[in-house]
């Protein structure tokens, strides 16, 4: 029975890459990515030669269901996003989803993924959290703000360099006494962790731009 490999991938440093998803890649049929170009550097990297497709937010929907029949049909696929872990924040729920109304058996590999490291290392309690991923743009926004407000359990974002200020605004509005742990960039050269209010981190960002990817990670409220 052919299956569907879900394989996380580096989210910056290739040496995370495991033994097993390089082995699981060089073997699988298909390689599904969501951008081809950039997935070949990590690929050419490991000398792995199977062959790929693109498989991304516009298309997913498309291809499904075609996918499914080809793992049923006896090929056995893999699927990678561009960085981390595909299904979160990234493409991936549909493809499985649809694979378990087929009783496809799936194997998602453990790896790679920016929010563990992230939490972790802000010294929250860990027992107990909430993924948000990346907060709406517009609508539903404030929504969330309200509800983090309120949270009793350590919250988990995904933020951009472009968003960070803007967010970091808003949470000195809704919680201003809130510690917040900011990775950044991690796993690369210019990793770094800060800890502080909303206050503080924003006086830190207007005198150091904002560069590379951010998860923030807020205190529950007391
Ligand atoms: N699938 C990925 C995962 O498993 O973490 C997440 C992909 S999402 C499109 C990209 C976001 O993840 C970035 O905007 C940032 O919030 C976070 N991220 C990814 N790599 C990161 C890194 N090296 N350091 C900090 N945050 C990172």
């Amino acid at each position: 029975m052919a299956k569907l490999y879900v394989v996380p991938t580096p989210i910056g440093n290739l040496e995370d890459m495991t033994f097993r998803a390089v082995r699981i890649l060089s073997e699988v049929d298909l390689i599904l990515a969501e951008d081809t170009r950039t997935s070949h550097v990590l690929l050419s990297h490991y000398n792995i030669k199977t062959k790929t497709s693109a498989h991304h937010k516009f298309n997913e929907h498309a291809q499904v269901e075609k996918i499914a029949q080809e793992i049923l049909d006896g090929k056995n696929v893999a699927l990678i996003s561009d960085a981390g872990t595909p299904g979160i924040s990234d493409p991936g729920y549909l493809l499985v989803h649809t694979c378990v109304l087929k009783n496809i058996t799936i194997e998602t590999l453990p790896g790679p993924t920016a929010f563990v490291p992230a939490l972790v290392n802000s010294g929250f309690p860990t027992d107990e959290f909430v993924f948000m991923g990346f907060l709406p743009v517009k609508k539903g926004r404030m929504t969330k703000f309200k509800s983090i407000a309120e949270e009793l359990r350590t919250i988990v974002i995904y933020e951009s360099p472009y968003r960070i200020i803007k967010t970091l605004e808003q949470l000195n509005i809704y919680c201003s006494d809130r510690t917040i742990s900011i990775s950044r960039e991690l796993s690369k050269k210019f990793e770094e962790t800060l800890r502080g209010t909303p206050e503080q981190l924003l006086q830190h960002f207007t005198q150091h731009e904002p560069r590379g990817e951010f998860v923030l990670i807020i205190a529950a409220k007391k």
